[in-house]
């Protein structure tokens, strides 16, 4: 526990459960002291999320999906009428349909396009319009997970990569026009990661054994490691911080080819 964090208070998108990245970010932030507002999708997950936000000492979860804009609206105004003030928005949301996960890109029909980048990409921007208003004093920090499939084939990623592409330029471009207001709009991009929507990807045991294996370091994110970028990045210590993608992926962005030693 540090006090990093103390006197901060933000809202967590993107807990489905205790091996979300969101969560691996809320427990992090709480243990930075920070106060946390929770979203969740649909009741299901909301019976889910329920203990893991007691557990951090929250009591406030509104439900969400990023599609549709009036439930947006009555999250923000709700977030607004519990804290005057807010520090921070964690969107950790993605979405695309599971069978186009899976073999050739080059099959990705039209609907699942548009419904992929609209929940993955373009609900960032609508976040990030409701949210600014609740930085304007203070400034603040909108964070969001991105992969690096975004700039590198990676296979069966597919449509999300494509979607991950338009989320780290989303990001560039809200820095900009945030920035001035004190905004910082940052990517955490972790590698494979075993969460739901990770497993929903084709063969996604093999990447993250591929990247285990072949990293640098050898080793795969961990959810501890994304938490405390996370922290750094809300943190006054990352004040001068902006549009940046910061990898949490063992080194693996960094390889031009395997391991001698795995050929
Ligand atoms: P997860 O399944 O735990 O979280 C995904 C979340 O997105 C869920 O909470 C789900 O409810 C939410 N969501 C989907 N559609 C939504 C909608 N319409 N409205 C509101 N919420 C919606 O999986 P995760 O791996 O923790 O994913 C979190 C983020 O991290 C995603 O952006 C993902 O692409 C990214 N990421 C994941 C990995 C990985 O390997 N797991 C690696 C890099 C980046």
């Amino acid at each position: 526990m540090s006090d990093q964090l103390k006197g901060k208070r933000g809202l967590v998108m993107g807990v489905a459960n205790e091996r979300s990245i969101a969560w691996g970010i809320a427990r992090a932030l709480a243990g930075a002291g920070a106060e946390l507002a929770f979203t969740y999708q649909g009741e299901a997950f909301g019976s889910r999320l329920k203990p893991l936000a007691e557990s951090v000492g929250s009591d406030f979860m509104v439900d969400v999906d990023v599609t549709d804009d009036a439930s947006l609206d009555a999250a923000f105004e709700q977030l607004g009428a519990r804290w005057p003030t807010i520090d921070f928005v964690v969107h950790a949301i993605a979405f695309s349909d599971k069978s186009e996960l899976t073999g050739r890109f080059l099959n990705t029909s039209r609907a699942n396009f548009k419904r992929s980048l609209d929940i993955s990409a373009y609900s960032f921007v609508e976040i990030a319009r409701r949210a600014h208003p609740l930085m304007v004093e203070n400034g603040g920090t909108l964070l969001t997970l991105t992969y690096q499939g975004s700039n590198k084939v990676v296979p069966n990623y597919n449509v999300m990569g494509v979607a991950k592409a338009a989320l780290e330029s989303t990001t560039r471009y809200l820095a900009n026009d945030l920035g001035p207001e004190g905004i910082r709009v940052n990517a955490i991009s972790p590698g494979p990661m075993k969460t739901l929507a990770g497993a929903a990807i084709g063969g996604a045991r093999k990447t993250y054994k591929h990247t285990d294996i072949n990293a640098p370091l050898r080793a795969n994110a961990t959810l501890e490691a994304v938490g405390g970028t996370a922290v750094y990045l809300i943190s006054d210590a990352g004040a001068c911080t902006t549009g940046e993608i910061i990898h949490v992926d063992g080194g693996f962005h960094v390889l031009g080819m395997p391991q001698y030693e795995n050929l």
